[in-house]
């Protein structure tokens, strides 16, 4: 099928989205507001860290099927359809989120629409945007153009962004004329060829289809780190009691791994955004126990610095931490709301000398934490560290053995934030280690 997408907004999702259509054969142009961003992709740079989307995207701006701009007339009557990937970040004043991206590229789009296009929307809104997109777009339309309006959550994982585009698990198309399903299915065919899961629904329940995931998954994550609150105080082992509890297929193993608790761009500003909506909305208890949820995931952080004190014979002030990882989680280089930045940050004010080392994410945490230190490898971070805590599971970090840091660090101490390392073996050889979800007696 030949079609001209534009994708708006060519952040993670919006590269991804840009350079897997570009792989599926269409014509795609990447627009966003950030000159820099435009000029780094435009040279086929990636700003960010995703494995195999450089190749990709240096593969298509070579081949010039995907191009990059700032200037939204150069897509707007060009492209037959637009994704719409724009950020919807916490608003500052609130928890809801802040959708004046969102309208402003849908704005700038409908205005200079000519004849017939499709706006999708990709980006996680609050329920009932769609319905109040078209009527924007109602709003601002020149009189020439046909503008449809789709709702297509996007479920992708960073990480694992390209293979979560080209075969995701599933397709939720929110649409209410059957053009639009049409032009959709056509863009999806590789994906609905191979069989992937196709949900053709309402616009509510497409935009919701995307919350609530988030809002299950952090459940499921401070689910089992409330259990490790328990055994926490009264022993038990936490990993245990996971295994047990995801051999239950109703159950499931995945996302019941005790630790540091969920961050990133997505989660934490999801649940939140979720609870602000149906307040809007008159539901002021619905999604009560996402409150919950939110408190016991950020008293992880709270757990891991109290453990540092302890460890430390409450001598935590011009001691030597190493912190291993700092993005949300590994093979990214994200670190919005990461559990681990912010635990490196607290320890930090609370007078320790940090020493960061993250495989990718050194120089975003710097950019927003220029005062802590940050190593250029292992080995600086930990050199005379009289305590390590492992944050982000790198594989770097989970295959860490003893002897690797013996040699270097003060102390044979380290928190192990994400539970991947082997108790027993970093006992034999001598060392102090304390997992999530495991009893500590100073
Ligand atoms: P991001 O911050 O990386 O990218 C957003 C981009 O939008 C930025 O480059 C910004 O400059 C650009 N932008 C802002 N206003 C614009 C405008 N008016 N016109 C053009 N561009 C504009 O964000 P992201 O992580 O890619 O997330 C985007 C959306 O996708 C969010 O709603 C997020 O919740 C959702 N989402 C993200 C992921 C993920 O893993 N990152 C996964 C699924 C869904």
């Amino acid at each position: 099928m030949s079609m001209k997408i534009s994708v708006v907004g060519t952040g993670y999702l919006g590269v991804t989205h840009a350079a897997c259509m570009a792989e599926l054969g269409f014509e795609v142009i990447g627009v966003d507001v950030d000159p820099a961003k435009i000029e780094a992709l435009s040279a086929g740079l990636l700003p960010f860290h995703e494995p195999g989307l450089p190749e990709l995207l240096r593969k298509h701006v070579a081949s010039g099927r995907l191009r990059f701009t700032t200037d939204y007339e150069q897509v707007s009557s060009w492209a037959d359809v637009h994704f719409i990937g724009v950020g919807t970040p916490q608003r500052a004043d609130g928890h809801g989120a802040d959708m004046r991206y969102v309208d402003a590229a849908v704005a700038e789009l409908a205005t200079r629409i000519r004849g017939k296009a499709l706006i999708v929307g990709k980006s996680t809104v609050p329920v009932g945007t769609a319905r109040r997109l078209r009527t924007l777009i109602a709003a601002n339309a020149h009189p020439d153009a046909e503008i449809t309006l789709a709702w297509n959550p996007e479920f992708l994982r960073e990480g694992f962004a390209v293979a979560d585009t080209m075969t995701p698990d599933r397709l939720v198309l929110g649409v209410e004329d059957e053009t639009s399903e049409a032009l959709l299915r056509g863009i999806y065919a590789s994906a609905l060829a191979a069989a992937t899961p196709l949900i053709v629904t309402d616009f509510e329940t497409a935009e919701l289809v995307k919350v609530a995931a988030n809002a299950f998954l952090a459940t499921k994550i401070s689910f089992i780190n409330s259990f490790a609150e328990i055994t926490e105080t009264i022993g038990g082992d936490i990993t245990v009691l996971a295994d047990a509890l995801g051999h239950d297929a109703r159950i499931g193993r995945k996302f019941l791994n005790a630790g540091v608790g969920f961050g990133g761009g997505c989660l934490p500003k999801d649940i939140r955004a979720l609870q602000a909506r149906t307040s809007e909305l008159g539901l002021t208890h619905t999604m009560g126990f996402l409150a919950e949820v939110d408190e016991i995931n950020l008293r992880r952080r709270e757990r891991v610095v109290r453990l540092a004190h302890t460890m430390l014979n409450e001598k935590l002030v011009g001691a030597r931490i190493a912190v291993l990882g700092v993005t949300f989680k590994p093979d990214s280089d994200d670190v919005r709301d990461s559990p681990a930045l912010d635990i490196a940050v607290r320890l930090f004010n609370a007078g320790a000398e940090v020493l960061v080392y993250d495989p990718k994410g050194n120089k975003n945490a710097a950019e927003r934490f220029p005062r802590l230190h940050y190593a250029k490898d292992l080995p600086e971070a930990v050199a005379q560290a009289d305590l390590v805590l492992l944050l982000t599971e790198w594989a770097e970090f989970r295959a860490l053995v003893p002897a690797d840091l013996e040699p270097l660090v003060a102390e044979r101490r380290i928190i192990d934030g994400r539970n991947v390392l082997s108790r027993g073996q970093w006992e034999a050889a001598g060392w102090e280690i304390v997992g999530m979800g495991q009893h500590h007696a100073p």
